[in-house]
């Protein structure tokens, strides 16, 4: 085994032959005008797995966030989210650009959550001084959190909170089929309190590319003219809903195959000195460099054949997916062996 093992991301998955083949051999038809059948099915797949009325495809996960804060708030309202989010942290401040929305970051706890009294005291009484709150994010499984599953008992606590101010909830669930695996439960029990729920096919899942949001019928159907006016309406695109579609029925269980290798190379990096590593309850290892710098361990793992990405300043990050077996998870905790034997001579 000399192939390199690209752990940077569960984007750089690759389709397997056979949904190649499901994307050969797609019906399609000019999305934008709601003609192309198999998008049409995988939208109807994707709210019944989300337990909502209706679901739009979308090219990316950036866009699908980007959409329901949109339909979810007015220009000028305040969104409440973590200090950690995808949301706040990598999308470009399409909030405030695009969206018109204020944002304000609250900190996030180990498990990706936030404090339901922190929540609670930032929502702004009605005052003519004060931007209305009108919108709380939350991200499940939680990225810059390690991959950490944020419970079903937190997440009942926080929505309550919303709901009690008026409030409406957005899921960022980009991985919330690994926090379903997880957990033990069907997505739409996760997504249940929330008014949109958005989720990636580009990631565990194993598709070349799109994201869904889910949520109510009239919710999608102001999706679909946001999706449109960002440019998003994708016309015969059925050849990736059929990816999406052929990833719903065969490659959500083995998510717990990527757990799985994920805790084996976490374990691994552990047992090695310059390594402070989380405990991984999904496909997300999280590192802290203890001895070395974050350049020094990049390039020496590049060396023997392990591709990890930079994750803050003293931080690396690797990613199991659909293409990383056990034996690749095997033969990673053994190149970073070497690489820390090499690096000790
Ligand atoms: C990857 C990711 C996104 C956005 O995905 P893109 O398809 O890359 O735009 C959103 N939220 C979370 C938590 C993610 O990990």
């Amino acid at each position: 085994m000399t192939a390199v093992i690209d752990l940077r991301s569960d984007t750089v998955s690759k389709p397997t032959p056979a949904m190649r083949r499901a994307m050969a051999e797609a019906e399609v038809g000019d999305d934008v005008f709601g003609d192309d059948p198999t998008v049409n099915r995988l939208e109807q797949m994707a709210a019944e797995r989300m337990g909502k009325e209706a679901a739009v495809f979308v090219p990316s996960g950036t866009m699908a966030n980007l959409i329901a804060l949109l339909v979810n708030t007015r220009p000028g309202d305040e969104v409440l989210l973590g200090d950690q989010c995808h949301i706040f942290n990598y999308e470009g401040a399409g909030s405030a650009r695009i969206a018109n929305v204020q944002v304000h970051a609250l900190a996030n706890g180990a498990t990706g959550g936030l404090d339901p009294a922190a929540v609670e005291s930032a929502v702004r009484g009605p005052n003519i001084h004060t931007p209305v709150d009108s919108l709380l994010c939350l991200e499940n499984t939680h990225n810059r959190c390690g991959g950490a599953v944020l419970p079903l008992r937190e997440m009942d606590a926080l929505t309550a909170v919303a709901r009690r101010h008026g409030m409406r909830v957005h899921l960022d669930g980009a991985r919330i089929f690994n926090a379903a695996v997880a957990l033990e439960t069907e997505p739409a029990r996760i997504a249940r309190d929330c008014d949109t729920v958005s989720f990636c096919l580009s990631k565990g899942l194993g598709c070349p590319v799109g994201s869904l949001i889910c949520g109510d019928r009239a919710s999608m159907e102001l999706a679909r003219r946001h999706r449109k006016m960002l440019g998003g309406g994708m016309r015969q695109v059925g050849i990736l809903a059929a990816a999406g579609l052929y990833a719903l029925e065969h490659h959500v269980e083995r998510l717990a195959d990527d757990h799985d290798n994920a805790r084996r190379i976490a374990d691994g990096l552990a047992k090695l000195g310059p390594f402070a590593v989380n405990a991984p309850q999904t496909n997300i290892i999280v590192a802290d460099i203890v001895e070395g710098t974050l350049e020094g361990w990049l390039d020496a793992l590049k060396e023997q054949g392990v591709l990890a990405v930079p994750f803050g300043p003293q931080r690396l990050r690797m990613v199991t997916h659909i293409n990383i077996s056990r034996a690749d998870a095997e033969e990673t905790v053994r190149r970073v062996q070497r690489a820390a034997a090499a690096r000790a001579a």
